[in-house]
């Protein structure tokens, strides 16, 4: 019997991991990813009195902090997560085990937003990629563009510029939602173009069909490109917290309090599947600080606060 189970190895959850450990609950971190999604970043300057650090090197040294704290790690897929009748044992179902926890953290992140046009499934894996770090090193030399106008967008452009010949940043509207510091980088970079107010029609391929060779926009024009990489967003991965009877909100995030807590007694979340506007890993990381704290006092005395 576990006091705290935590599903997700991001930021988020790995944090919770580290407090939850060291308040003395038997923790375990149930993940596919150690590190999650901040491992996909190239550089993170924005991790309080870590002036520079890799993605992949922070989301490592959040997984080493937890661990080493005495949280336990299941690299595991969860299927299923029940409760009993009375509400205070949650069973958790992967595919080759089942534990069972007096309290749960939901720590499981988002996944990739698709774009609807003609040609992007057809050439996902030949071109078309939602990671710049783990794909940028196949376009060296070449041209690439990148769909979205948020930070993610602005972030693997800047990666990008370091790499590619010549980078498009494809923005429907006519700005850049990115932060100041990224959009100064996007401006100081002599290979990066963005192109405002306008989408991807369609994306057209080499003769023999094997890898992208061009794009065709809505207005009209044609660019060749060998690499499109979207970063369009993330949508709130929350099915198995919506099957144990959390509340959603329209976006489909969980809805926690101020104390990480959703509506499900002994039930938290945490980080960017949660329903907080302002998503970044500090902020993730901080929430689920805050859910172990309540999951300890919640074990302590099973009271709902
Ligand atoms: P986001 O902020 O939701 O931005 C998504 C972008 O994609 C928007 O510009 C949106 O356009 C555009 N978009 C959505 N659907 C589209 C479509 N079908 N066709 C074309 N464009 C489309 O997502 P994000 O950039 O992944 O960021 C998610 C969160 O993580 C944000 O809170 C962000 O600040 C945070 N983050 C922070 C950092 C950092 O370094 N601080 C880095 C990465 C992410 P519209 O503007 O028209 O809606």
């Amino acid at each position: 019997m576990y006091d705290f189970i935590i599903i997700g190895s991001g930021a988020s959850g790995l944090s919770a991991a580290m407090y939850a450990a060291r308040l003395n609950l038997k923790t375990a971190v149930i993940g596919e990813m150690p590190g999650g999604l901040i491992t996909s970043t190239h550089v993170v300057e924005n991790w309080p009195g870590t002036v520079s650090i890799s993605g992949p090197d922070l989301g490592m040294a959040l997984f080493e902090h937890a661990t080493k704290a005495g949280a336990e790690f299941k690299n595991e897929k969860v299927l299923e997560i029940t409760k009993s009748k009375d509400g205070k044992i949650f069973t958790v179902k992967t595919a080759s085990n089942e534990y069972q926890s007096k309290t749960i953290l939901f720590a499981t992140g988002t996944q990739h937003r698709s774009l609807d046009a003609k040609g992007i499934k057809e050439f996902e894996n030949k071109g078309v990629s939602y990671c710049a770090l783990c794909d940028g090193a196949f376009y060296k030399d070449k041209n690439v563009c990148i769909v979205g106008g948020g930070d993610s967008a602005a972030k693997e452009a800047i990666f990008l510029s370091q790499v590619a010949a010549k980078v498009y940043i494809i923005v429907r509207k006519d700005l850049l939602r990115a932060e100041p510091r990224n959009q100064e980088l996007i401006s100081a970079a002599s290979n990066i173009e963005v192109l405002y107010n306008t989408e991807i029609a369609e994306v057209l391929g080499t003769e023999d069909g094997k890898k992208v060779a061009k794009i065709l926009t809505k207005d009209g024009r044609e660019f060749a490109v060998d690499g499109i990489f979207l970063a369009i967003g993330h949508m709130a991965q929350t099915e198995l917290a919506k099957n144990l009877g959390v509340e959603l909100n329209q976006k489909g995030e969980i809805k926690i309090s101020r104390h990480s807590e959703t509506n499900v007694p002994g039930v938290y979340a945490a980080g960017d599947c949660a329903d907080t506007e302002f998503k970044q890993a500090i902020t993730g990381s901080a929430e689920g600080v805050t859910a172990a704290y309540y999951a300890f006092k919640y074990v302590q005395g099973g009271a709902n606060f």
